[in-house]
């Protein structure tokens, strides 16, 4: 039988998402890669173990993570009631509608009748009475946004999540989904936007001063850009990394000349030298190019967590480390801004 590692809590940081009263563990675990049924379980399940015995308690989920959609809930579930169960009030686990999920013209958005159906069938999915988090995925133009977040009011209020979020959600939407809770009086704690060395769209777009002076928490994802970030790619592509697979099961929208997904044409020796050269540094400092991003992220203003993937429990045990040194003096800063000048002009 399991049993946690007694010392969990005296190996990473805890902050409050924001003014409210929720602390989420500085690293997150995201299930979106790697959790799915096409995926060993028994990795799935040391990685939830080696994360929470680190001090790792904030882990998310969405309806459609897998493949197939819906199986990364399903095994998350398996593993809360393998090895969880005696934990449940010691982890926060987040969901979230807003990508297509079935057929028709109510798997897909930000209607009522979506969000609702959705949070019944995570739930189910998941072997849970609630989540700790909900969020709406993404803003949807077609749906009045009072009627979006009139569906997190009644989920939360309902019981079937404790807080609601919102995800990639720009500044402006932002604003008007705060003004709308806070009406409804529905305990709003996150925003979970992209973030990384590589993407700062976000910051740039005031986002983070927004949930700042809001009391909102920012919890960032991808902050590895799928793995660039780390020592995967230093010299060239590995068959068994996300960019070789996504080659592999996007193939014919990569075909089509879709330009969105993160694949091995993306890793170009120009690429390959800016990480290596950004590798130089997080060596100066003591890191790996991972624990190096990670701390990077975590030392900007407003965000409350870094949202990580993993394919192995040795990723999780490495980006761990990073909390050791989270500063970054002007010339270092200096240096990673260029690279990211450098990385958007390739
Ligand atoms: P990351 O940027 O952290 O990338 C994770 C990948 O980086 C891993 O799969 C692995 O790649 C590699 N990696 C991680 N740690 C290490 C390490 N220490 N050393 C070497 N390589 C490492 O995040 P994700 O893109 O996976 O996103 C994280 C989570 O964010 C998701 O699971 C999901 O919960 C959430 N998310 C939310 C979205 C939204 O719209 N709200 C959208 C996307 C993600 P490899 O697999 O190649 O080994």
């Amino acid at each position: 039988m399991y049993q946690a590692d007694e010392k969990r809590y005296e190996k990473l940081k805890y902050q409050r998402c924001g003014r409210t009263g929720l602390k989420l563990s500085r690293i997150s675990l995201g299930m979106w890669h790697n959790f799915g049924s096409v995926d060993d379980f028994e990795n799935c399940r040391q990685m939830v173990r080696t994360a929470f015995d680190a001090g790792i308690t904030n882990f998310d989920l969405a309806n459609n993570y897998g493949p197939v959609p819906g199986s990364a809930e399903t095994n998350f579930g398996r593993i809360l009631q393998q090895d969880f169960k005696a934990y449940r009030d010691e982890i926060t686990i987040s969901s979230k509608a807003g990508y297509l999920m079935w057929p028709g013209p109510f798997g897909d958005g930000g209607s009522r009748k979506y969000l609702i159906a959705s949070c019944e069938q995570s739930l189910k999915r998941l072997g849970l009475d609630y989540v700790d988090i909900f969020y709406h995925h993404r803003p949807d133009a077609e749906t009045p946004i009072e009627e979006s977040m009139l569906a997190l009011a009644q989920i939360v209020h309902s019981g079937k999540a404790l807080y609601a979020g919102i995800s990639n959600y720009p500044a402006a939407e932002t604003k008007q989904a705060i003004a709308i809770l806070k009406e409804l009086k529905v305990p709003f704690v996150l925003n979970q936007i992209p973030f990384n060395m590589f993407n700062r769209f976000y910051e740039e777009d005031g986002l983070f001063d927004l949930l700042d002076t809001e009391g909102v928490g920012g919890i960032v994802f991808s902050p590895l850009a799928q793995g660039l970030l780390t020592d995967r790619y230093l010299h060239g592509v590995p068959t068994d990394s996300r960019a070789a697979k996504n080659d592999v099961f996007f193939a014919k929208q990569l075909s089509e000349g879709v330009n969105w997904i993160f694949c091995s044409k993306k890793i170009t020796p120009q690429v390959v030298a800016l990480l290596n050269k950004l590798n130089d540094l997080a060596k100066q400092r003591g890191q790996t190019l991972s624990q190096m991003a990670i701390a990077w992220v975590l030392s900007r203003r407003g965000v409350t967590s870094a949202l990580i993937g993993a394919s192995r429990p040795a990723h999780i045990t490495d980006i761990c480390g990073c909390l050791q040194n989270v500063e970054f003096p002007a010339a270092e800063n200096a240096v990673i801004d260029q690279a990211c000048a450098e990385y958007l002009s390739c």
